[in-house]
């Protein structure tokens, strides 16, 4: 391959000729920040489905019942509003962290790249690092060989299948996935809906494909976030970058070679085999590089080795690199990102602490509009529904707004519902015809907790039409 042109940082794109990776395991600064921040992650996913709150699992999506709990707050289908805005802020989010700081997400803290090292780590593990592992490729099959893939194999279906109860947990939840036990023969068998062995199936056989074998061919192939990045780089983007004024002509210090005619790359490679999706980053910019910095690492550990400054390849910026100026870190980009994300977390966060977890909806009898009764008034038949989206129990009073001479016929004084339910009432409105002035009245059905703590109001429209 030719070498890049010191005057631009190239972007290749990817060999799916490629084989096997088996990546050395290097240590670093960035290497330490990234197991921290993978780790830290990796608890927080196990962990937080096993957190109470209320005396109910805090963060637990419970499909079956329609019923989103995280923490103190209870969401239903009707507050779609918020999961979609949680998802638009995470997005802008992600724009912003790229502009500024290029595939950070990648190599930092995607679930892709967290579990693909977790599993090559049990490679590692089991048969030794990068050379054993590339010579154990190569061998030909033996008892020990088939008995080590075999362990392999075995831990990563045993990391799958934890894995995929945890997802699963955040939906069923925990108290389902680890305590509902039956017995087959004697044998003791989770007790499972269907739904749960499915979802169970389908995380555990992604899980085991994505992290065992697909691993950069996801973030090369299929992720759409490494195709559209170079979209989001400008100039001033943090990327991982080898100095290639400073390192070539790059060779190895051998015995009367005169290191004054060669650049700072001794050319031991070591780069390329740390490098967890196998490129050499001095052949520049590539799709396939996560921004890891584990090359980074290795490489000021070789040049600490070899008395040369550290930094042969850094974070660096297109504009410093190549154009020799200081980066520009605060840019109107960064600015418009920040003031359009404050703005959308501003509006969540007043529309989530303005929301009143009490809902009312009224629905017309589709059957009659309007009808006469015994008493000679005219009545309009409603379904009220009334739901409680607080997490404790509370009786609900029914009332009206409208005009003198309607009043609301109801069956029930109140409406107890418990934490989260909903109810159907049926009520007319009757009104004696002398006191309606026009065909169409609009009348505001109200419904208060009877603590005075909620209220919410929705407005129908009572007819004197009939048919
Ligand atoms: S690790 Fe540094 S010195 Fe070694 S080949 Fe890579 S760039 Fe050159
Ligand atoms: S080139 Fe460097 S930063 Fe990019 S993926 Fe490879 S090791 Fe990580």
């Amino acid at each position: 391959m030719s070498a890049p042109s010191p005057n631009k940082i190239p972007v290749h794109d990817m060999d799916a000729t490629k084989k096997r990776i088996h990546p050395r395991f290097t240590d670093g600064f960035y290497q330490r920040i990234r197991l921290f921040s993978m780790y830290f992650l990796l608890a927080l996913f196990l962990i937080l489905p096993w957190i109470k709150y209320d005396g109910r699992q805090a963060i637990w999506f419970d499909v079956p019942s329609q019923h989103y709990y995280i923490f103190g707050m209870t969401l239903f289908p009707q507050d779609f509003f918020f999961v979609a805005a949680g998802f638009i802020i995470a997005a802008f989010m992600l724009f912003m962290v790229t502009v500024y700081a290029g595939r950070v997400w990648c190599g930092y803290a995607c679930p892709q790249t967290i579990w693909t090292h977790l599993f090559q780590h049990v490679e590692k593990w089991v048969i030794g690092d990068r050379n054993k592992r590339i010579k154990f490729d190569k061998e030909p099959n033996s008892a020990s060989k088939i008995a080590k893939k075999l362990l392999i194999y075995f831990i990563w279906f045993v990391m799958s299948v934890f894995t995929a109860t945890t997802f699963v947990s955040y939906v069923a939840g925990t108290s389902l996935m680890y305590s509902s036990w039956q017995s087959i023969a004697g044998i003791p068998f989770p007790d499972w809906p269907t739904w749960v062995w499915v979802s169970m199936f389908i995380f555990t056989f992604a899980t085991y494909a994505n992290a065992a074998y697909m691993r950069e061919f996801m973030c090369v192939y299929i992720c759409p976030y490494g195709r559209f990045q170079s979209v989001m780089f400008d100039k001033d983007t943090l990327i991982v970058s080898y100095d290639y004024n400073r390192g070539e002509p790059r060779g190895p210090r051998k015995k009367g070679t005169n290191p004054e005619e060669l650049g700072d790359c001794i050319d031991c490679t070591m780069c390329v085999q740390v490098c967890p999706t196998g490129i050499d980053i001095r052949d520049g910019l590539q799709v396939e590089c996560i921004q890891c910095a584990a090359c980074v690492d290795a490489c000021n550990e070789v040049m600490d080795k070899v008395g040369y400054p550290r930094g042969l390849i850094r974070y660096t910026t297109e504009r410093q690199l190549v154009e020799n100026e200081q980066s520009r870190y605060l840019r109107p980009r960064l600015f418009a990102y920040l003031l359009l994300l404050s703005v959308l977390i501003g509006v969540v966060a007043y529309a989530l602490f303005d929301r009143v977890p009490l809902q009312i909806d009224v629905r017309g009898d589709r059957n009659q509009l309007s009808s006469m009764n015994a008493e000679g008034q005219i009545v309009n038949s409603y379904i009220i529904k009334v739901t409680n989206k607080t997490q404790a129990a509370h009786e609900y009073v029914l009332s009206i707004t409208a005009p003198e001479g309607f009043t609301l016929k109801t069956r029930f004084e109140s409406i107890p519902l418990n934490a989260g339910e909903s109810y159907d009432m049926p009520v007319s409105v009757a009104a004696d015809p002398k006191f309606i002035e026009q065909n169409e009245v609009p009348v505001t059905f109200n419904v208060d907790s009877k603590d005075g703590t909620y209220h919410a109001s929705r407005t129908n429209v009572f007819t004197s039409q009939t048919k």
